[in-house]
């Protein structure tokens, strides 16, 4: 039987981030010992599954090449560790020279909440942080390219403005964003090896959903009062954020049911935001995959 008890119990810090004073109070995180944040359990069997399934597109694709047939998608698969080299380096320049760089002068939050992230996830290293024009979009994402990492937030994902401004959103959503870097799912090898999963249903998208979940741990350990936000603003935006009733959407997992919403997440690279928020708020139990 589902449990979607809400967090009650509260623990003292056990251990705060180098250079950053403990939290007043942290709530029970579960599922992630010393409150740090545990990679879904479902992650590392699907990430197996998918490097898997590249290997065999790999070896079908060198034997079709060996028989002389040349299909399009023989090609692409042959090709992928030039094309992934190529995409990531263009997606890096593209936010080195159109993005607004996260600096102690500009976004001075976005700089700060990066760095106190990936002091608590001892990353070596803080990850580049840019802001780009949303357009009314509501987005973030972590990538890299050679050694770099970076994390992009769209400025109307900043903003989370008027009104409802919530910072605790914000530094929830860049944990996550900083989880994945931290979680090695920003990796290039990583990327190649879940390649041709990317094309197939279901395979790809799952691997996908529990990445999320995972990065999900990280922003609930960086921020554990932004998981509200953060769902709110997924589900209505920056205005209306506060709207949003979190345990209204949570609830919900339980009560929206069937195969045409089972089949919607199935298909989704995000876990479907009711099951989200079911998952950010009982931490006794893995997020639902399926
Ligand atoms: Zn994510």
């Amino acid at each position: 039987m589902e449990q979607f008890s809400p967090v009650v119990a509260h623990h003292p810090p056990v251990q705060a981030a180098p250079g950053f004073p403990p939290p007043q109070m942290h709530p029970a995180r579960g599922l992630s010992p010393w409150g740090m944040p545990i990679r879904h359990r479902l992650e590392i069997p699907l990430l197996v599954l998918s490097i898997a399934t590249t290997t065999v597109a790999y070896l079908v694709s060198v034997a079709l090449i060996a028989t002389g047939t040349l299909d399009m998608w023989v090609i692409i698969v042959l090709l992928a560790p030039i094309l992934l080299f190529l995409a990531r380096g263009q997606m890096y320049a593209s936010q080195r020279v159109n993005g607004v760089k996260m600096t102690p002068t500009q976004f001075p939050d976005g700089y700060r909440m990066l760095a106190e992230a990936a002091a608590r996830f001892g990353m070596p290293q803080v990850p580049d942080g840019y802001v780009i024009l949303g357009n009314g979009r509501i987005n973030a994402f972590a990538s890299g390219h050679g050694f770099r990492r970076y994390v992009v937030v769209y400025s109307d994902m900043f903003e989370i403005g008027g009104q409802a401004r919530d910072p605790d959103a914000l530094a929830f959503i860049i944990g996550h964003e900083v989880g994945h870097i931290a979680a090695g799912h920003a990796s290039y090898w990583r990327q190649l090896g879940m390649f041709a999963s990317n094309y197939i249903p279901v395979i790809g998208s799952s691997l996908s959903r529990a990445q999320e979940y995972t990065a999900d741990n990280h922003g609930l350990c960086n921020r554990p009062y932004g998981a509200p936000g953060a769902i709110g603003v997924l589900a209505a935006g920056k205005y209306l954020m506060g709207l949003v009733g979190f345990d209204e959407m949570a609830d919900r997992a339980r009560t929206e049911r069937g195969f045409f919403p089972w089949l919607v997440n199935v298909l989704s690279s995000h876990p479907v935001l009711t099951w989200r928020a079911a998952a950010l708020r009982d931490r006794s139990r893995h997020g639902r995959i399926f």
